[in-house]
């Protein structure tokens, strides 16, 4: 009578847990002249035209997923709204004063805001605060374009950006003082600041009769006023725009 073999277990088996080790092995060793061949597991390798594309399309899918968060981190370049007479009016009670001039200037530095040249104003030259009548961002950290009015503006009160000059008196009595953030000494200001600025003097314009568009001028314009202010700020194209706008609105452009 001879021992009949030990019964082979299937490989769907559940083995008992003392028998987990060492039985049922997955591994198998590959002699050395086999590891160049297809591996026996049936997989095959990719052809290299197959691991240049693969390749490629990694490639692709890492730059959008990197273009994505470079975008989500950084802040988004707000801009400002186009102004209208209702964003800006003084309040009702408060007359409109008779206006004559829009005298535009750049602030010579390369960041700020409305409260920044406020502080200044106050602290360097003893006024009662910012001395212009608006104040149009540039995107640092104001939003590219976007318009403030000051405490001058909203009590229909003198400028303070003229000059101290008995000449340059009457431009702080009746100018409009608009001021743009930057320093234009070198570049010119982005297209949207200066759209903005534009839309402005042409509301300005359209509301206040004594107002026109040749009336738009330099702060270097203001007689006796020795100053490159605003710098590479073109009041000429401003006119121009300003004149499309109010234009395109069917307001006289005066
Ligand atoms: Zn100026």
């Amino acid at each position: 009578m001879t021992t009949p073999p030990p019964p082979r277990h299937r490989t769907t088996e559940i083995l008992p847990p003392e028998e987990w080790s060492g039985r049922g092995r997955t591994t198998e060793s590959i002699p050395p002249e086999t590891w160049g061949a297809p591996p026996p597991t049936g997989r095959r390798r990719l052809t290299p035209g197959e691991r240049t594309t693969l390749t490629i399309t990694l490639a692709a899918l890492l730059a959008v997923l990197a273009a994505i968060a470079l975008l989500a981190g950084r802040p988004r370049a707000i801009q400002g709204a186009m102004p209208t007479w209702e964003a800006i009016a003084p309040p009702l009670e408060q007359p409109l004063a008779p206006w004559r001039w829009i005298v535009i200037h750049h602030s010579a530095g390369a960041a700020g805001d409305t409260q920044g040249i406020d502080r200044v104003h106050e602290r360097d030259n003893r006024w009662d605060g910012i001395g212009y009548h608006f104040v149009v961002g540039n995107g640092r950290p104001m939003p590219m374009g976007g318009i403030e009015a000051t405490f001058r503006w909203r009590g229909q009160r003198p400028g303070a950006h003229a000059g101290p000059g008995a000449e340059q008196r009457p431009y702080n009595q009746a100018g409009i003082g608009i001021c743009l953030v930057g320093d234009y000494s070198v570049t010119a200001p982005d297209p949207v600041q200066e759209r903005r600025t534009a839309e402005l003097c042409a509301v300005l314009i359209h509301q206040i009769p004594t107002l026109s568009l040749s009336r738009i001028i330099r702060h270097g314009e203001v007689p006796g006023k020795q100053t490159a202010c605003p710098g590479m700020v073109d009041t000429e194209r401003i006119r121009f725009l300003a004149r499309q706008h109010l234009e395109q609105r069917g307001w006289t452009a005066r």
